[in-house]
């Protein structure tokens, strides 16, 4: 369309979507949104609306349009950033009844995934995080917020300590700095890459982000924030704030303070190992299926949240742990003050999202009113918590303040329930404010003179059914039924007829709804005024409310961690800072809440990390709880590392920095892991990276290649494992390959246990228990009969079976080699890799050898030929006659 043609309106619209080209607009017309050209072709397609088309003056075209009416906006807006759209919300920014000429309108808020406040209310709300991510010289800073909480982190990361964490924080929005384009790869890690949003590298500059912060938090350094000397942890901090500001249109003052992350201290769970172990999402999607879904006893959604981070980052300083351990054990001994606690706690609210709320201005009374009622719960805290004798209580109950000086002033200001729109009064307390007051007199002697005049007009006119209403268009009016009109008398000014009735004013009604509503006008303004005020006054305690906040959110976490242990009888355990790691009658707490009815969850032991067991194997059939066991076992160091009690009778737990699984690919199809490849990645970096504090375990490695490469790596990986110097991580290796078990017998520290089962009747009976001991029959082919393979397989696979057995040699004739040193070949290339590979399959067993080659006569035939030679005497034409002959039963 020529320009010339455009309507001045279309003008407006164009220079906004020119600033804003990647984004969606969503442009006020009255009482509705509109969306014109392409961005009504994409309303259409995500929203469903209707798409039609106008023509904006005479001589233009028509051109796409879509609409919907101004307060469906939350709706649409979450519906669009949701689908993965940018949307800029364009708002008339002056009172068209004033505008002269064209409305003004401009940009309002820019919404993006990670900065929807309209997902305040929503569900999911407290797990929305943004992030940013700037990197220099290898490493990285990475920041991340929270718009509906008030969370605010930043922290510096290798690449791999980067994986771990934006794998937990799993950001829907990353912010990265515009000309960067390599740091895009780690910006879109995780299940769900996040929408990816370039801001000018500018900003990022250390002197620019600094002053962001200092600015946003009106101090005079970062020193407070542990930032001073962390230039990258600052640049993205900076930037994400800048980000946040200019998309929220407002300074997010909710976000009062921000902590640098880091990641010591803290117990390291790798992402695979996060869903592995099913902390939050089960492999089945069975949602119950999960640990957080078992340990989540919190009641209230600021808890939940805190719940969720304590679990996945668990800490790994032994005193730290404690004062958790100590706060549960006396909530666990204070029942009655806990009863109370979690009373209180339910009627608090949420306070991070009501800040959130009035900090982006989405905030209406309601949210001051609810401030000041878990305002008014602080003092029963601090009452029932005055003689609690752990640290940790007791340093709560003192962190609460009971901001007096707020409470009293939202009591004092506002009325017990306050409406949901901000425009139209009735938020504002008699007596607080005497214009207020007033103007209410004036309103209300208007309302009782209508009241008298409606009786006196009656009585006048004869017509006791004659009333008076209001609406927005007319006002006051007089409604009269047709079947009384002759009654009307000549002053009543008709105003409307409808079907059976007509509509009427006088002078003097008139002139009483000129006082009335100017009134009630005036009233409304000032009480919208005097709302903004007391936003502005109770954000100005933002900190001490999220420091609330924050108390009454981990008040709630212990309290409902003392309810786990009660509930599902959890012991505390006893944390040390050596290698141990003993379990007495341990359980796993999810597949023990989910086992059929009748079925009891049979309790384990694990003693491990001792330096003659610091590597079990354990065996045992397909189905016997192998995974079950090794899986409770991390369970059981994240629970008591986070602060929990764990599922066992006792336990002593030498702290874990890091927790690697391996879980073969063949038990997570549905992880979408199945390629080997991956698989060996995995071993590679707990390889390449295990110390003596960290955790391992193994689950059936090498399934998924042939039997020979898989025994062969399962092997050398357990040898490395065990031998490498400084290097030895307290390790669970779970197989099917019975034959490991002979790396007992040369590995000092290395321990068979297997998972017992009982032959009964040609049947297995799974025990559950586990014993000392390899387990020296996989036992497929029983679990393959109760799988309900047909008779005549079950019967032919018996056949083969023996035949197997028949012509396999003893296991004492395993001609076991001493394990290679590895310590004088440090193993780290490819082609070294190979090689270990290849010399540690030639020292497997003979009996899976003699086992194959019941498959392959030539290769049977092959070696009677070679074992009639003796290499000492043999001439170079007898050898050369040999290679001949061994060739041609290679090619027969
Ligand atoms: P494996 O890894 O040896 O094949 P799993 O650990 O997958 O076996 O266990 C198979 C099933 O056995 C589990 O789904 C669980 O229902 C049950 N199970 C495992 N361990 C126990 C136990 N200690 N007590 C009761 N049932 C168990
Ligand atoms: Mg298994």
């Amino acid at each position: 369309m020529a320009k010339s043609e455009r309507t001045p309106m279309l003008e407006q619209f164009m220079t906004i979507k020119g600033r804003h080209p990647d984004a969606v607009l969503f442009y006020r017309m009255g009482d509705f949104y509109e969306m014109f050209y392409d961005d009504a072709q994409i309303a259409s397609e995500v929203l469903g609306l209707r798409l039609t088309s106008r023509a904006h003056g005479k001589k233009s075209a028509k051109i796409p349009l879509a609409g919907f009416p101004y307060h469906q906006l939350d709706n649409y807006l979450t519906k669009m950033v949701d689908a993965g759209h940018k949307v800029v919300i364009v708002e008339q920014v002056e009172d068209p009844k004033l505008a002269k000429g064209l409305v003004k309108r401009d940009v309002v808020q820019i919404v993006t995934a990670g900065t929807n406040t309209a997902a305040v209310d929503r569900e999911d709300a407290g797990m929305k995080r943004i992030a940013a991510l700037v990197s220099h010289d290898g490493m990285y800073g990475y920041a991340w917020a929270n718009v509906a909480t008030g969370e605010f982190s930043s922290g510096e990361f290798t690449k791999e300590e980067l994986k771990v964490i934006s794998g937990y924080i799993a950001p829907v929005e990353i912010v990265i700095p515009e000309s960067d384009k390599d740091i895009i790869t780690e910006a879109l890690v995780g299940d769900q890459p996040p929408q990816l949003s370039k801001l000018v590298d500018w900003v990022w500059e250390a002197s620019f982000a600094r002053k962001t912060l200092i600015d946003h938090f009106t101090t005079i350094g970062l020193k407070g924030f542990g930032l001073e000397g962390y230039e990258l942890a600052t640049c993205a901090a900076g930037a994400l704030i800048y980000y946040l500001q200019s998309n929220l249109h407002t300074n997010p003052m909710h976000l009062t303070s921000l902590s640098r992350s880091t990641i010591s201290g803290k117990l390291l769970i790798e992402p695979a190992t996060r869903r592995n172990l099913e902390l939050v999402d089960s492999i089945s999607g069975n949602k119950n299926a999960t640990l957080f879904a078992v340990i989540d006893k919190t009641v209230t959604s600021a808890g939940r949240r805190l719940l969720y981070s304590w679990m996945m980052e668990p800490l790994s300083i032994k005193d730290l742990i404690e004062e958790r351990h100590d706060a549960v054990k006396e909530t666990i001994e204070r029942k009655e003050i806990s009863n109370s606690i979690r009373e209180t706690l339910r009627k608090s609210g949420d306070l991070q999202r009501y800040l959130a709320r009035l900090a982006t201005r989405r905030g209406s009374a309601r949210d001051l009113v609810a401030i000041r009622e878990t305002l008014s719960t602080i003092p029963s805290y601090k009452d029932l918590l005055s003689d609690c004798q752990s640290l940790k209580l007791s340093a709560l109950c003192n962190l609460l303040g009971e901001l007096q000086q707020l409470r009293q002033l939202l009591e004092e200001s506002l009325v017990d329930e306050p409406p949901l729109l901000t425009t139209e009064g009735r938020m504002i307390r008699d007596g607080y404010h005497t214009e207020i007051d007033e103007l209410r007199k004036i309103s209300q002697s208007g309302r009782s003179w209508i009241d008298e005049y409606v009786l006196s007009e009656r009585k006048k006119i004869g017509i006791p059914r004659l009333k008076i209403s209001f609406n927005r268009v007319f006002g006051y009016y007089i409604e009269v039924s047709k079947t009384q009109i002759e009654k009307v008398p000549d002053y009543y000014i008709r105003k409307q007829t409808l079907v059976s009735a007509e509509r009427f004013v006088t002078p003097e009604l008139q002139e009483y709804e000129e006082r009335l509503l100017g009134a009630e006008e005036k009233i409304s303004t000032l009480e919208s005024k005097l709302f903004v005020g007391l936003v502005e006054k109770t954000l100005k305690y933002s900190v001490e409310l999220q420091e609330n906040a924050r108390v009454l959110a981990e008040l709630d976490v212990l309290f409902s961690l003392g309810v786990l242990a009660i509930e599902e009888n959890y012991s505390r355990p006893v944390m040390s800072e050596n290698e141990e790691l003993f379990l007495s009658d341990s359980r796993h707490p999810v597949v023990e809440r989910l086992l059929p009815p009748g079925e009891t969850f049979v309790p384990n032991d694990l003693e491990l990390g001792t330096d003659d067991q610091r590597i079990l194997i354990i065996t045992g059939p397909n189905m016997a709880g192998k995974s079950t066991y090794l899986r409770q076992v991390a369970l059981s160091v994240i629970l008591a590392q986070m602060g929990s009690f764990v599922p066992a009778k006792a336990a002593r737990i030498g702290i874990v920095d890091k927790l690697f699984t391996r879980i073969g690919a063949h038990d997570n199809l549905a992880g979408g892991e199945s390629t080997f490849l991956i698989e060996m990645q995995e071993t590679a970096l707990i390889l390449h990276n295990a110390t003596n504090r960290f955790l391992v375990l193994i689950d059936e490695v090498g399934r998924c290649t042939s039997t020979f490469d898989g025994l062969s790596l399962a092997w050398s990986i357990v040898e490395y494992l065990h031998e490498t110097q400084n290097l030895k991580p307290r390790t669970l290796f779970a197989t099917h390959f019975h034959e490991m078990t002979d790396l007992e017998k040369y590995l000092s520290g290395v321990k068979n246990r297997n998972i017992s089962v009982r032959e009964y009747a040609d049947k297995v009976v799974f025990l559950r228990k586990i014993i000392p001991g390899g387990c020296d029959k996989s036992f497929g082919i029983h679990v393959a009969q109760m799988a309900g393979l047909p008779p005549a397989v079950i019967g032919r696979a018996k056949e083969v079976m023996q035949n197997l057995e028949a012509n396999d040699l003893t296991p004492g004739e395993f001609s076991g080699h001493m394990p290679r040193n590895y310590e004088d070949a440090p193993i780290d290339s490819e082609e070294h890799a190979e090689d270990r590979i290849d010399n540690t399959s030639q020292r497997l067993p003979k009996r899976r050898v003699s086992q194959l080659s019941l498959f392959d006569p030539a290769e049977t035939r092959m070696r009677e030929l070679l074992k009639n030679v003796d290499p000492n005497t043999i001439t170079p034409i007898e050898a050369l006659q040999l290679i001949a002959s061994l060739k041609d039963e290679l090619e027969h």
